[in-house]
């Protein structure tokens, strides 16, 4: 199955981003993107049209003052350029990497339908990295303190977002995070590959010179529960993500070589199973891998199983090429690596050896019906059109939802009936007095900087509750 099914982007113009080459990149853990050179960076702003009234701006949830940072860089001032865009995004290099701008602030830039799109995720990356290749980064003063403390539960994306707008507004801000590395789905989730640790630990450490008060091994729930840390803090704000996997409960799941994709990739990224001998945490290495689903988490999945030596690696996708919810560059990726789409097929039941290692997948063929709710054609069973295939490995990468451990030790949080906790919009206001919430914990799994916006709008709610 071929991306041809898939609509392309129209790339003409366009500065493209130099990449390690796909038979090289697929046996290694190193960056795939190798980012813009300076000469690069300023012929794309070049290209920015400067508009008037920036429709790319109302494209990004937080807000970034996109023009005005293209427009430094057009002019070689890339220091006046990562300032003001890190006025309203104290994650640029996170971003400029794994934001799909080509679904948000990319997609409303005016030469999308003339030329092609400013590459705008490609400047923005290129100005963090420039900065950190710098190696002077610029910390804005503390405010005065308002003597005001506030609690942060996860140190994903949200949280970090709101740590890093309050301590700018004078309050004493604590984020607690249950693993021993803070980052979130951005330390423990996506790859090495596609963000490297180096990168997240850099824009932790920033949020950690600004003041932040950043304690690790510390699950909320468990460690001290939301009311006694509430004793302590004038308000609270909850960003614990969507961290439980679901499964497709079928026979065979319990089956070892059976991973949900958070295990496989949290033993790859935050325990390094990949770098063994030289981590302590190894992960058996398969040959034949069959990734479930079609979003970003399953395209990491599958091109880590390819760089982790697999001989063939399968994704398995009800739908077909057209409705994969993972971006296209990561689908383009993963197939200039290899990885076979298995698309319109089904999972039935798995069986393994006597041992009980995982061997086979017995599978039905699919084809598209009428539109569903979220307006993408349906799949549908063709009847008697079962088959077995081999497979040692698969990693269930079908979806996740919050982990229920803080509504159950909190009275009154309340959740709706997917898990997700049920916050005000516009506000991140939960259900209970001085406890907002945002991100994947609201959302259910979403993106990057769809929690940073939410981050972003708790901040400005709760300084004002403050105030
Ligand atoms: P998270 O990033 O999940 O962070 C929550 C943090 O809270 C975690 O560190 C967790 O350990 C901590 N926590 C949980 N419970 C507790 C507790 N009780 N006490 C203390 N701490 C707790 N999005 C994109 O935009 N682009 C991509 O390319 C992309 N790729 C992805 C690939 C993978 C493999 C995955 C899993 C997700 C991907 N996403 C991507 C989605 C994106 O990473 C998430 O939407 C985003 O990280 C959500 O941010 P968050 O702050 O809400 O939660």
């Amino acid at each position: 199955m071929s991306t041809e099914e898939r609509p392309k982007k129209l790339d003409l113009n366009r500065n493209d981003m130099p990449r390690q080459p796909p038979e090289i990149r697929r046996h290694n853990f190193s960056e795939v993107a190798l980012g813009y050179t300076k000469e690069l960076a300023v012929t794309e702003a070049n290209r920015c049209m400067k508009c008037k009234k920036p429709k790319c701006v109302t494209g990004c949830p937080v807000e970034i003052d996109i023009p005005g940072f293209i427009s430094h860089v057009s002019n070689g001032d890339f220091a006046s350029g990562i300032k003001k865009l890190k006025e309203k995004n104290c994650l640029p290099a996170v971003c400029g990497r794994v934001c799909p701008q080509e679904s948000q602030c990319e997609s409303q830039c005016i030469l999308k339908n003339k030329e092609a799109e400013v590459a705008i995720g490609r400047i923005e990356r290129f100005l963090a990295d420039w900065e950190a290749a710098e190696g002077v980064v610029d910390i804005p003063a503390r405010p005065k303190s308002t003597g005001k403390k506030i609690a942060i539960v996860g140190s994903g994306p949200a949280g970090i977002t709101v740590a890093g707008d309050l301590i700018l507004l004078g309050h004493e801000v604590t984020i607690f995070e249950a693993l021993h590395k803070a980052g979130g789905v951005l330390t423990y989730g996506i790859p090495e590959f596609r963000l490297p640790k180096r990168i997240v630990a850099r824009e932790v450490d920033y949020v950690r010179k600004l003041g932040v008060d950043v304690v690790t091994d510390f699950v909320v729930g468990k460690t001290r529960t939301v009311d006694e840390l509430l004793e302590e803090y004038d308000a609270m704000f909850i960003g614990t993500g969507a961290g439980l996997p679901w499964f497709m409960n079928i026979p065979g799941e319990n089956l070892n070589g059976v991973y949900s994709a958070n295990e496989y990739l949290t033993r790859m990224n935050l325990m390094q199973g990949y770098k063994f001998p030289g981590s302590s945490t190894p992960i058996k290495k398969h040959a034949r891998v069959a990734v479930v689903g079609g979003g970003n988490v399953a395209m990491d999945s599958a091109r880590t199983a390819l760089r982790m030596g697999a001989k063939e690696v399968h994704i398995i996708y009800r739908r077909s090429m057209k409705e994969l919810p993972a971006r296209l560059e990561e689908v383009e990726n993963a197939e200039e690596e290899g990885v076979i789409f298995s698309v319109l097929t089904l999972p039935l039941r798995y069986s393994g050896d006597e041992n009980g290692w995982l061997r086979q997948i017995e599978c039905l063929k699919m084809e598209l019906g009428e539109p569903d709710a979220s307006g993408r054609r349906s799949p549908v069973e063709v009847p008697g059109s079962n088959f077995i295939a081999e497979f040692d490995a698969l990693v269930c990468a079908i979806g996740n939802s919050p982990n229920p451990l803080i509504p159950s030790t909190t009275a009154g949080l309340e959740v709706t009936k997917r898990g997700t906790l049920v916050a005000d919009p516009e506000t991140g206001k939960t259900t209970r007095d001085r406890i907002w919430a945002g991100g994947d914990i609201v959302t259910g799994a979403a993106t990057v900087i769809l929690a940073m916006g939410a981050g972003r709008k708790a901040a400005r709610s709760i300084h004002a509750y403050l105030s």
